[in-house]
């Protein structure tokens, strides 16, 4: 049973890269026929606002592209927790009792190198406790980060075929003993990411190029809980003009899903637009209705190049991509008039010059004046 997620931390509005990732694995399990969860990814206590979970629901629900599952992260904490314990009772994590003062900073950022920019593996003795030991610092309450153990006797390669960016390797040797779960025992996105695509039996995980080095870490977890690894593809990332990595704190309106509605985009063109950042069907076709990027998508037409969003932000009113708006104004000429009119009746009301008989008596005059 084919199932994939798109998973968003609301710790801003709804980014274009998010949405062209959710319309990817949209597209993908509309085509295969599978299940299509949204996990939000809100254990991050200190940087998740309710309005940025609102605005993921918003820019989602204008794409109008229906999730058939939905969860949140924190929610799920039981789950991550048991997780935590079953890859330390299997001996492939040990507690770190490190005092928090030289502790590398854990989570989405871990770098696996230290603050001194010298490689970092892990903290020395941490590794060795024996398990005795370890348990009775626990239970007296010394406070510990969880680790997972990445094996260093015998140096393997962690290996995968990416569905974008074919065959990849890394050795366990470039690869830190990453934390599971900090010392207020809350899980790292690693292990609640993992134990949630575990639980919810992801069978392909398709994200951002940014987390591909996040992959191998994430392998090493599936394999220690006893899973199936899931199929994995990376997309390439979104930038700006200026080359540097689409952002929301860089670039501001150009990256809101919700920035493209207010200016007046017709979802389905807007989907059209993200859709062919990065992707193209075969025939290089680029005016798409939704059945037909469902017929031709493949994660073969997908590039291993990053995608570029052009716009001018000095000049108002080339804010958008023209891409974009060229793709606007071809759906507006052909979708069928019964569906553009509920489009003119809410610019109509906005302005003042709705009338009621629109949609009443003058409804045919109406739709042949639009036409
Ligand atoms: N919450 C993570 C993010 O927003 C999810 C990444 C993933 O798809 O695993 O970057």
């Amino acid at each position: 049973m084919l199932r994939v997620r798109f998973a968003p931390s609301p710790t801003g509005f709804l980014h274009i890269g998010g949405a062209r990732t959710y319309i990817f694995n949209w597209l993908f399990v509309r085509q295969q026929g599978g299940t299509m969860v949204l996990r939000i990814d809100d254990t991050d206590l200190e940087r998740n606002t309710a309005a940025s979970r609102q605005s993921i629901f918003d820019g989602l629900g204008w794409l109008d592209l229906p999730w058939d599952e939905l969860y949140s992260q924190s929610e799920r904490a039981p789950l991550h927790r048991q997780a935590a314990q079953a890859i330390l009772d299997k001996g492939l994590a040990y507690r770190d009792f490190t005092p928090a003062a030289v502790e590398p900073a854990v989570g989405h950022e871990e770098s696996g190198e230290r603050r001194t920019g010298a490689p970092w593996l892990s903290n020395p003795g941490q590794r060795e406790i024996p398990p005795a030991e370890s348990n009775r610092r626990a239970a007296a309450g010394e406070p510990f980060v969880v680790r997972f153990r990445v094996p260093r006797e015998t140096l393997a390669e962690v290996r995968f075929d990416d569905g974008v960016y074919g065959p990849q390797a890394r050795s366990t040797g470039d690869i830190e003993d990453f934390a599971l779960a900090r010392s207020d025992g809350s899980p790292t996105y690693h292990l609640g990411s993992c134990a949630d695509d575990a639980d919810l039996r992801i069978s392909h995980i398709i994200r951002g190029q940014d987390h591909l080095t996040n992959t191998f870490k994430h392998l090493l977890i599936f394999d220690a809980l006893g899973v199936p690894r899931p199929q994995l593809a990376h997309l390439p990332l979104l930038l700006a003009p200026d080359g540097a990595k689409l952002s929301k704190r860089r670039h501001g309106k150009v990256v809101s899903v919700t920035a493209y509605r207010d200016a007046g985009f017709l979802p389905h063109a807007f989907v059209n637009f993200l859709a062919l950042l990065g992707w193209s069907p075969k025939d290089n076709r680029e005016v798409l209705t939704r059945a037909e990027m469902i017929e031709l998508f493949s994660l073969a037409g997908i590039s291993r190049n990053n995608a570029m969003v052009s716009y001018k932000e000095e000049e108002p009113e080339n804010w958008a991509d023209p891409k974009a708006l060229h793709l606007n104004s071809q759906h507006l000429r052909t979708m069928p008039v019964e569906d553009l009119l509920p489009y003119v009746e809410a610019e109509l009301r906005a302005s003042g010059l709705w009338n009621d008989a629109y949609s009443g008596e003058r409804r045919a005059w109406f739709t042949s004046t639009v036409d």
